[in-house]
């Protein structure tokens, strides 16, 4: 996970990328960058931490004259958390100066990397993101044809926005795993990872960049849009509806709140007849599914914890004593609310199981009467190389146990996951058919080859 804006062809390119950044801050908190090009020498600056750590002066946006800026912020999902891999990634090369942010996993890096070392090629950074600048950096050509060419070596999942002087360029992957969009301010074109980045900066979505497009855009203007592989089809990442992607964004012609909304009420009518006394969301990502489920059963909804949005990742977690201490820090159940309550509690999804035992476990503790647990996905069995941050196989919980032995480990009353078909209809425009989503953490059905030598495992 990651997210990624691209603006062009405007006085005030530095100043909207970083408000798209903030808008898309939830996709990746560890690291956040920007190039500036098109007025003075390209210039990029990059920071740990959220995009207000590197804009915390308020003058320091407009030391960054230029008139096209690409922004990146990142979650770690390949390589280690550090300076060194944040993006975007400048360099100076044969075409001039390049820069690149990218969102995703490239399968066979390992193997390009290899074959790159072999030629001599010097690596400074460790993200798979590296061998596409270098893949640039040795063909010739005109930037558009290059980037086409480097992208046809590539496999697994990659959106990306390439900048140099006045020319923004994006592009997908044949599949199209994570999203990528256009969208228009003024005289100015935006790429971005969500609508929502888009519309925030006061401009308009127009269309999403398709599997397999670049699109060539310079002086406001679309000088080419074509496709760097014949074959093609979409596999967008299903989880960017059930948690990744922010609400107000749209995919697949409605947005994400609506998907949710009708994933709870899918859940409803999977659990058709169920007794409790109210339907309480995991606050932030269980919040819509427990709306659609409460609407669609006629159980009331009722918010049952607070949430403490100032815990950060780094708070240190040495003893089981304050780990505890941890989970009540980030979640405190009302406990007027739920005490001798018959609950229904809406998650997003169980990865490890260790948070939702945990949330499960301070919930206890307030004298709740009994917990259905209910999750707006299936279980997740599989890993994922496509740029989410799934453990390895062996350390999910639903790849090793089946639902009664979960719900056993969680000491709930009952577990229910939505199925796939309901959580595929649920996020579909009406014409898509499950072709259009990849459901591989689900399924184990991978839509590239996954082999000893893909990173996740091997780097
Ligand atoms: S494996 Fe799962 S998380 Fe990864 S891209 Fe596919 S649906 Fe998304």
């Amino acid at each position: 996970m990651c997210g990624i804006i691209g603006v062009e062809n405007n006085e005030n390119a530095s100043v909207l990328a970083s408000a798209g950044l903030i808008t898309l801050q939830h996709r990746g908190e560890e690291s956040v960058g920007i190039t500036i090009s098109g007025k003075e020498k390209m210039k990029t600056f990059r920071s740990m931490g959220l995009v207000s750590t590197l804009f915390n002066e308020d003058t320091l946006l407009n030391k960054l004259p230029g008139t096209a800026a690409i922004g990146h912020v990142r979650y770690t999902t390949s390589a280690k958390s550090s300076l060194i891999n944040a993006q975007p990634f400048q360099i100076n090369c044969i075409h001039g100066n390049v820069a690149v942010a990218h969102n995703g996993n490239i399968t066979n890096f390992i193997k390009i990397r290899e074959m790159l070392l072999k030629k001599g090629a010097i690596f400074s950074h460790t993200s798979d993101t590296e061998i596409l600048l270098h893949l640039i950096a040795m063909s010739k050509g005109n930037l558009a044809d290059v980037v086409a060419k480097s992208l046809y070596r590539l496999e697994g999942a990659f959106s990306l926005v390439i900048l140099k002087d006045k020319t923004l360029i994006g592009a997908r992957d044949e599949n199209g795993f994570r999203p990528l969009v256009l969208g228009k301010i003024d005289s100015s074109y935006i790429i971005s990872s969500e609508t929502s980045a888009i519309e925030v900066i006061g401009g308009t979505y127009i269309r999403d960049i398709m599997p397999g497009e670049i699109v060539v855009i310079e002086n406001g203007q679309i000088k080419k849009s074509f496709f760097y592989k014949n074959s093609r089809q979409q596999h967008t990442c299903i989880f960017e509806q059930v948690y990744f992607s922010r609400p107000d964004s749209i995919m697949f012609g409605k947005t994400v709140k609506e998907a949710r909304v009708k994933m709870g009420e899918f859940l409803a009518k999977q659990m058709k007849g169920i007794k409790a006394d109210i339907v309480v969301p995991v606050p932030d990502t269980g919040y819509y599914a427990a709306l659609g489920f409460a609407k669609a059963s006629n159980i009331f909804f009722e918010n049952g914890f607070v949430r403490n949005h100032y815990v950060g990742r780094s708070f240190i977690k040495p003893s089981q004593n304050l780990r505890d201490v941890t989970a009540r820090l980030k979640l405190r159940p009302i406990k007027e609310v739920v005490k001798g309550k018959d609950i229904v509690l809406i998650d997003d999804s169980i990865v490890r199981g260790t948070t939702s035992k945990r949330i499960i476990g301070v919930l206890k503790e307030t004298g709740v009467k009994k917990i259905h647990f209910v999750l707006s996905c299936p279980p997740i069995t599989d890993s994922c190389y496509y740029g989410i941050d799934t453990p390895i196989k062996s350390h999910l919980i639903a790849a090793n146990n089946s639902v009664e032995e979960i719900r056993k480990y969680l000491d709930v009353n009952t577990l229910t996951f939505l199925s796939l078909e309901n959580l595929v209809k649920a996020c579909s425009f009406s014409t898509e058919k499950e072709q259009a989503f990849c459901t591989a953490c689900f399924t184990g059905k991978y839509f590239t080859k996954i082999s000893k030598n893909t990173y996740k495992e091997n780097y």
